[in-house]
């Protein structure tokens, strides 16, 4: 199957450094450390795809700019004016957490831009599924606000730019980035062509949003459904999650592409989240999300990155991701030992509490889907 790989050496000259404390100071005590939305996981990532042949088995696909025009159906002009002042006035902060340099108003447009090409890539038929591998991530970006390391909502953007450009009428977005996307559902939250789901850490970030009972509103009601599984959940319960609610949703709205918004901060190696998912099952989610689109959108699947904070493990989860789309095994030594991974207890049971969340989404959507 012929997979795309959409990156640019300028999505590393994004600065978000130093590391702030919540007040904005800099830690007190010692020498500044990175902001853990640095550039590494992005450079890690295309260099372990690179040293292990698999760049090679991969189209590239050139990032655009997106325009002006093209956020605009979820950002308002005045926002992107704000942020172009900023990254023009040599950096500052995109809104709560999100921290621009003097390039990032560029580089956020070509991230954005990105995802849109690779839209572009699965939809004019020169290949099936492809990866945007970009930065700044985008789905905390809010339509007036940026947050939480985004600065603008880039799959929300693509999926506009699908209806838009392609007349496609049904798009499915699942976001497994362990954060919630709120940006992304506030963008569709009224909207019944667009089929949100996100699974995240309950009450991670946002800590106020993400839970079972956002639905949706309006026409758009059923059309978001969230899963918030507890810290600790494992292969096991995303395994559950996926077949007992991802794809009978799937099944039923049947969309015409389908992305994910795929950070890798659900690994058991991530600073920021508290779940343990190893690359292996990175790899078992994307066969599925590949089924997914298999079925009804003619293998159409667009992938973007979103977070990932473990230095070490994060670009391994990724390439997990690759091995899968390309169907490949690489070979290469994990820092996670796959063997052990199987005998996890996260890996192998659904807990009680993991039970009981994926329970309260099919219960908060029963009354628009058969489960
Ligand atoms: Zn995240």
């Amino acid at each position: 199957m012929a997979t795309g790989l959409v990156y640019s050496d300028r999505y590393l000259q994004h600065n978000t450094n130093p590391f702030r404390l919540p007040s904005g100071k800099t830690l007190p005590f010692v020498e500044p450390v990175d902001h853990p939305s640095n550039p590494r996981l992005v450079e890690r990532t295309k260099k372990l795809l690179d040293y292990t042949g698999l760049s090679k088995q991969l189209e590239r696909v050139e990032p655009y700019a997106a325009t002006v025009e093209d956020l605009a159906p979820f950002h308002p002009t005045d926002y992107v004016d704000l942020i172009r002042g900023i990254s023009e006035a040599g950096g500052g902060d995109a809104g709560q957490g999100a921290p621009i340099g003097a390039d990032s108003y560029d580089i956020a447009l070509l991230a954005a831009g990105g995802v849109m090409a690779a839209v572009d890539a699965v939809m004019e038929g020169s290949l099936q599924q492809c990866f945007a591998l970009v930065r700044p991530p985008g789905h905390h970006a809010e339509a007036s606000k940026g947050r939480g390391f985004c600065v603008f909502g880039n799959v929300a953007i693509a999926a506009h730019h699908a209806r838009r450009r392609y007349g496609i009428e049904r798009v499915m977005i699942v976001d497994w980035d362990v954060h919630h996307g709120n940006g992304t559902q506030a963008a569709f939250y009224d909207d019944p062509n667009v089929l949100f789901v996100s699974l995240q850490q309950d009450r991670l970030f946002p800590v106020d949003s993400g839970s079972a009972d956002e639905v949706g509103s309006g026409a758009g009601a059923g059309f978001t459904a969230n899963i918030a599984l507890p810290a600790g959940s494992g292969g096991a319960a995303y395994n559950a999650a996926f077949e007992r609610v991802i794809v009978p949703l799937a099944e039923q709205f049947k969309p015409e592409i389908v992305f994910v918004s795929a950070g890798q901060d659900a690994s058991a190696s991530d600073p920021l989240g508290r779940m343990l998912l190893a690359a292996e099952h990175y790899r078992e989610l994307t066969a599925i999300m590949q089924g997914i689109a298999a079925r009804t959108a003619a293998g159409r699947l667009v992938l973007a990155q979103e977070g990932g904070y473990s230095e070490t493990y994060a670009p391994y989860c990724t390439m997990a991701i690759f091995e899968q789309l390309v169907g490949t095994r690489t070979g290469i030594e994990e820092p996670v030992d796959p063997t052990r991974v199987g005998r996890w207890p996260a890996s192998l049971a659904v807990s009680g509490d993991q039970e009981g969340a994926i329970n309260r989404t099919i219960e908060a959507l029963s009354p628009f889907w058969k489960f």
